[in-house]
């Protein structure tokens, strides 16, 4: 089954509003058919970022979302108050925040059945600490993000998630997972969605790794049978580099 790879520039906390334009503008003349392109500025970036790349192909898309409709959660953001500005995916259960920001995997799980409910789409990262390898637990630590995020939605709803396995160790250190770790990880995962959801599901569910990811790595970790792309953080700042991952993941 060919399924067409992604590649999701996670700008974190970065890009001033004129920084944030500029990169945009120079990404807007990107055209590499064979791969969606997505990005994830912070909030106040957002409606301008789609307003720039409004029939650009390239996908504005949300890096948080709170679980709650509305209410006083001062701060927060709600999924309607991304529709309505024309976000349509959202990224959720990245390492940083369940680590920064206290959000475990029963708060990760409420915060995907909002999504759904507000039919947006999901990338949903899952990931395991060093000490956790160390220790040979991985696998486990995976399938349990896995089963309590994910487990409980039906086949029409997992149809809107990509998941992004991201180790912890690897994400902005320059050390990034070796082929064997993330093919074996990546295997794994697809099993794991086979053995809830049907055939159809596992075969076209995409699962981007992440983990400095930059443009002398991304060509050899795409060419992996089970990931389909990446989610890209450092590199995703800067245009050359993030062009290249591109071009890397288009074949
Ligand atoms: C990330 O933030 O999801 C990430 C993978 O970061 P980096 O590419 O910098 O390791």
């Amino acid at each position: 089954m060919s399924r067409k790879k992604i590649v999701a520039g996670n700008w974190k906390m970065n890009m001033t509003i004129d920084e944030s334009n500029d990169l945009i503008n120079k990404l807007k003349e990107v055209s590499e058919n064979n791969v969606e392109i997505k990005i994830a500025p912070s909030f106040t970036n957002l409606y301008c970022a789609i307003s720039l790349l409004e029939n650009s192909g390239i996908e504005v898309i949300a890096q948080n979302v709170h679980s709650e409709k509305r209410g006083a959660y001062t701060g927060e953001i709600s999924a309607e108050m991304l529709k309505s500005i024309g976000v349509n995916t959202v990224i959720i259960g990245h390492s940083e925040r369940r680590k920064h920001f206290n959000e475990t995997d029963t708060i990760l799980s409420e915060k995907v059945k909002a999504a759904i409910e507000n039919s947006l789409n999901i990338i949903f990262c899952i990931g395991e600490e060093f000490s956790e390898r160390e220790s040979g637990n991985h696998f486990e630590i995976i399938k349990n993000q896995l089963t309590t995020a994910l487990m409980d939605l039906n086949n029409a709803e997992i149809k809107n998630v990509v998941i992004a396995y991201e180790p912890v160790w690897a994400i902005g250190t320059g050390m990034t997972a070796n082929t064997n770790q993330i093919q074996e990880m990546h295997e794994f995962i697809r099993k794991l969605i086979n053995k809830k959801f049907d055939n159809e599901i596992s075969d076209r569910i995409r699962i981007l790794y992440g983990g400095s990811v930059k443009p002398n790595n991304a060509k050899e970790i795409f060419s992996l049978n089970d990931v389909d792309g990446g989610l890209i953080g450092g590199a995703s700042l800067n245009f050359a580099d993030f062009h290249n991952i591109i071009s890397a993941a288009n074949g």
